[in-house]
């Protein structure tokens, strides 16, 4: 069977049997994946305490017959030791992982992803917690907002999606493909001006700068604006937000 090395994050561990897990892990070499870690449940396992969700780890993993690789051997990079001190930090890392999770596709490495979540790790590991909620952190959103990049699905904020025009944008169309004016308005969300400024300021500028560029009273509606931008683009509804 074959088997490669890869820098990975484990983005969940999910219990399998008595003695093993399965994780999905988002690696440098073939971006999401799952494997299996056999024993990683056993107390004696050394691998197991080192596969927990958020850590930086190298592994080798062997390819099976089906999408299901075994980890064989596990060795740590960075436990992002941070995260478990405070609840605020491992709940936003909770929403960071978890929307890796969803909007990463299967085996497509990519190196913006890979470096904008090791990034966002590293920040949250040592970033005092702001007021609010975890979900609504300036890293987390900051972070959601570049995996839409990544993606490919980042919406037009700086003029009407609709029209091109540069009139006042009032609204938010996910089928338009961003911010619309009010004469394009039909059908599209309501949207304050806020929020769409702070979406397109943690687009454009470093993921550091995130906290300064999301005022509180406009988290929520950035969280609304990303969390549509994926349920039109992908069907995606993150457990970790607000319903829409
Ligand atoms: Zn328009």
């Amino acid at each position: 069977m074959a088997a490669y090395d890869t820098e990975a994050i484990v983005l969940r561990s999910i219990r399998y049997s008595e003695a093993d897990v399965v994780l999905a892990l988002t690696t440098r070499e073939r971006g999401r994946v799952s494997a299996i870690a056999k024993g990683a449940r056993r107390t004696t396992s050394k691998m197991g305490g080192r596969l927990q969700p958020g850590v930086r780890v190298q592994v080798t993993i062997h390819e099976g017959r089906g999408d299901l690789g075994t980890i064989r051997a596990a060795s740590m990079i960075d436990a992002h030791a941070g995260l478990w001190v405070a609840g605020h930090r491992l709940q936003a890392a909770g929403c960071v992982l978890e929307t890796a999770m969803r909007v990463m596709p299967e085996n497509e490495p990519s190196e913006e992803a890979w470096h904008l979540l090791v990034r966002t790790l590293d920040l949250l590991a040592r970033a005092p917690a702001p007021p609010g909620p975890a979900r609504l952190d300036p890293l987390v959103l900051g972070c959601q907002a570049k995996l839409l990049i990544v993606s490919g699905l980042m919406p037009v904020l700086g003029s009407c999606a609709r029209c091109g025009g540069a009139h006042p944008l009032v609204a938010f169309s996910p089928v338009a493909g961003g911010a619309v004016c009010a004469d394009c308005g039909a059908g599209a969300e309501p949207v304050e001006p806020g929020a769409l400024a702070a979406l397109a300021g943690l687009v454009g500028r470093p993921l550091a700068e995130a906290p300064d560029l999301v005022p509180a009273g406009d988290a929520a509606g950035v969280e609304r604006l990303i969390g549509l931008v994926l349920r039109e683009h992908l069907g995606v509804q993150l457990r970790s937000a607000a319903p829409l």
